[in-house]
């Protein structure tokens, strides 16, 4: 079986590395050999250029190497090619620690300490919330959004979510959907987007959005950049001294030297590193899913392509 890999990650040559080893006696292709492109079967990608993916023209499944598909589903040349996206539980792990780091410098006001040690200043106590004080609105309830949700649950926060789809199942998390969105945001104090990227998503988090949340409140935003109109944040922020931001994902990554996001004191940037892909636990997961595709011939994609996540 013929397998191309393609990814733009700093680590794509450990990445590699680790997929060679697992996929013997399978051959792992990259663009720097010279293969005929319509004899791939097998794509691991991230960030594929389209135009290599228009030649892959015999290809049965493609592998996301990250837990978005946003970079596969706005190529023109996709088709209808099954989609697996990395679902590791590392992942979610690593996505948790984040998300509650940046919960806790906003509630334990860590960085009025940070900005009064740089000038020698011993700041007086200052009480802060307990975490039952605190309601944590989670922005997208799926395979990230609910770990992240139910963890924080089981610290004694608030914790209510807002989704797609009208669940028919029990949730242990009190969930809002679109027509409750204003009633999501009044309700929190901290608003957590773990959102994909799609047409629906894009500019989400608006002037009007932010609006609605409360003035002294926290925004993370760990699912895409597309999500947030930063320019309405920027502005949001002037007029609101007590809003803060935490942003992990941008609409241009890197972010731009140039961005004013840099310098805004109530924002602090991370740079897209709040859950990288792990590569052990992921190739062990893409090794097990191309198993079942080669052994049965085919294979049903995780991602539900209509919606575009
Ligand atoms: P899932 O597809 O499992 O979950 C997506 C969630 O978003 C679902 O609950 C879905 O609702 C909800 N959703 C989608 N569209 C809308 C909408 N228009 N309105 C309301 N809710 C919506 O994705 P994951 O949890 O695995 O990952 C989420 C995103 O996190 C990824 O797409 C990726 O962009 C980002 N990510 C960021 C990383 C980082 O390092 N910063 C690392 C990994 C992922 P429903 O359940 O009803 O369908």
């Amino acid at each position: 079986m013929n397998v191309l890999f393609h990814a733009t990650f700093a680590n794509k040559d450990e990445f590699l590395k680790s997929l060679k080893k697992i996929f013997i006696p399978h051959k792992i292709y990259t663009l720097d050999q010279n293969i005929p492109l319509d004899k791939i079967e097998v794509a691991l990608v991230w960030n594929l250029p389209d135009k290599i993916l228009k030649k892959l023209t015999n290809l049965k499944v493609i592998f996301s190497l990250g837990a978005g598909v946003d970079h596969i589903l706005k190529s023109p040349s996709y088709k209808n090619t099954p989609i697996i996206r990395i679902q590791d539980p590392n992942m979610r792990s690593r996505m948790l620690n984040h998300v509650l780091s940046q919960i806790l410098i906003y509630q334990l006001k860590l960085n009025e300490y940070n900005k009064a040690q740089q000038k020698n200043i011993w700041l007086n106590e200052r009480l802060t919330a307990l975490n039952m004080d605190l309601t944590i609105g989670i922005l997208g309830l799926g395979y990230l959004g609910k770990f992240i949700a139910n963890k924080l649950k089981s610290l004694d926060y608030n914790v209510i979510g807002y989704k797609n789809t009208v669940s028919t199942g029990k949730s242990q998390i009190p969930i809002h959907y679109k027509k409750s969105l204003k009633t999501f945001l009044k309700l929190s104090d901290i608003v957590v987007s773990v959102l994909p990227a799609t047409t629906e998503t894009s500019n989400i988090i608006n002037k009007s959005f932010l609006n609605q949340m409360k003035k002294k409140s926290l925004l993370i935003n760990v699912g895409r950049g597309s999500s947030l109109n930063e320019i309405d944040l920027l502005k949001h922020i002037q007029l609101n001294k007590y809003f803060f931001a935490s942003l992990d994902v941008f609409k241009t990554e890197p972010l731009p030297k140039n961005s004013k996001l840099w310098k805004n004191q109530n924002i602090t940037i991370t740079p897209h590193v709040a859950a990288i892909t792990d590569v052990d636990s992921s190739t062990n997961y893409i090794f097990a899913k191309f198993e079942q595709f080669r052994t049965k011939e085919k294979i049903k994609s995780n991602v539900k392509i209509q919606k575009g996540y």
